[in-house]
């Protein structure tokens, strides 16, 4: 352990993995020092936040609510200083005196803050998948090239890398399918487990009916609105896949999906020995977060202990394709390569918003981005401006269907 505690940047502070990061830090004061918070427009939350943990900068994007932040603020006497705008997220994601960036910003919104912190050389602690699905090829490159240290939040990803030998990530040479990392390793497969969602055993015909809020029941996790619809149309676990590819240079044929009803094992790795190596343990995000906050120590997440032997039975069963026709939408994405990921993201989350709004049925979700898959030309992911441009135009796109519909 060192002696100064660590500066850390939460970026997203207020959203469900920015509250169970806090809650971790919050454990560990000689360890952890919050640098700064960052939010949307979540004024109550993040004043709270501030008073608690006494950051040096807490950013809000909305420019109204940082205005009310900074008057807050300054009547309590705290002396965080309040910036705004999108900008401000950048800035102080590669502060010289950060240590470690948690990336828990939802979407695509999250991607220029976390190459930020990137290409500052950090400790990125990755919870915003979006961000290495649309760019990964460009995200893995500055991993490389600053020596950033990446570390997998997502608790499928966080299990992998548990089973991994002690590992840099991004550090073999880049390329899909070049898959010197495993083969060196000698993983065989990497066995990705998923719940199934809330509607693992709906009648199919009942899909087209389902409320927003049925779809943000998920049976084991309690998570953000945008993560739990992915959950229940399995997007997430498309994501996943795409984000596991990335990481460890796996070709989708390594990444083999199960649903795993219970959330008991979070992830496997299989070895070319026969070996299969598991990390099992409670549904609760602060496991991953602390073990990616302390890596390669230990320290307490304030997550209960895991009692398997009461749990009786673990089930395993192959994901449907037609009652999630996600799935194979993430892995063409990922097979056409360029922008095709980000195009799939960005559909997806204007479609995931519209259902949200109720403005379009559920089972329209995989509809519109397989529509915006095919109307989209795929250009070559070679700049944060490509990436952006895809994006924007999948955006344009989804929302004009979307429109057509109401
Ligand atoms: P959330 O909706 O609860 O929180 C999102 C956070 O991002 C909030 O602080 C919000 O203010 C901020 N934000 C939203 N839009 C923004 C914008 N345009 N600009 C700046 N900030 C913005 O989301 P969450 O469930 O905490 O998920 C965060 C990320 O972590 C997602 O990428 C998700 O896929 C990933 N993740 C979450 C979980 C989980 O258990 N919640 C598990 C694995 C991975
Ligand atoms: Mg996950």
């Amino acid at each position: 352990m060192t002696d100064r505690p660590k500066q850390v940047v939460v970026l997203g502070s207020t959203g469900s993995i920015g509250v169970s990061t806090l809650d971790v830090i919050a454990r560990h004061p000689d360890r952890y020092q919050v640098f700064a918070l960052t939010a949307q427009r979540s004024f109550d939350t993040l004043l709270e936040q501030c008073l608690r943990f006494q950051p040096r900068y807490a950013v809000l994007v909305d420019e109204e609510a940082a205005l009310k932040l900074r008057q807050a603020l300054a009547e309590t006497g705290c002396r965080t200083e309040v910036l705004m705008g999108r900008a401000a997220l950048v800035e102080v994601a590669a502060q010289p005196e950060v240590d470690a960036v948690m990336a828990a910003i939802v979407g695509a919104a999250g991607l220029e803050p976390t190459l930020a912190a990137v290409r500052a050389g950090k400790r990125v602690l990755l919870a915003n998948k979006e961000a290495l699905v649309m760019s990964g090829e460009l995200f893995m490159s500055a991993v490389r090239t600053s020596g950033a240290e990446l570390l997998p939040i997502d608790s499928e990803h966080n299990a992998i890398f548990q089973c991994l030998p002690r590992v840099t990530l991004g550090r073999h040479e880049p390329g899909q399918g070049t898959n010197q990392l495993l083969g060196r390793l000698g993983v065989r497969r990497i066995l990705l487990t998923a719940s199934g969602g809330p509607f693992r055993s709906t009648p199919l015909e009942q899909l087209d009916t389902v409320t927003p809020e049925q779809a943000c029941r998920h049976p084991n996790w309690s998570m953000g609105q945008k993560i739990s619809v992915d959950s229940a149309t399995m997007m997430n676990k498309g994501l996943e896949l795409i984000e596991a590819c990335w990481l460890f240079d796996a070709t989708p044929e390594q990444v083999d999906i199960h649903i795993h009803p219970e959330s008991v094992i979070h992830s496997m790795v299989e070895y070319c020995d026969g070996s299969v190596l598991a990390q099992m343990g409670n549904p609760d995000m602060r496991t991953p977060i602390a073990s990616g906050l302390a890596w390669p120590e230990r320290i307490e997440s304030g997550v209960g202990l895991l009692n398997l032997f009461e749990i009786g039975a673990l089930h395993f069963e192959r994901p449907d394709t037609q009652r999630f026709p996600c799935l194979r939408l993430a892995a063409e994405a990922f097979s056409t390569g360029g922008t095709a990921a980000a195009v799939l993201n960005a559909a997806n989350e204007e479609a995931v918003a519209a259902f949200l709004e109720r403005r379009i049925r559920f089972t329209r979700i995989p509809a519109i981005i397989e529509q915006a898959l095919g109307h989209i030309p795929v250009s070559a992911a070679d700049t944060v401006e490509a990436v952006l441009q895809a994006d924007r135009l999948a955006r344009e796109y989804a929302r004009q269907m979307i429109q057509a519909e109401a």
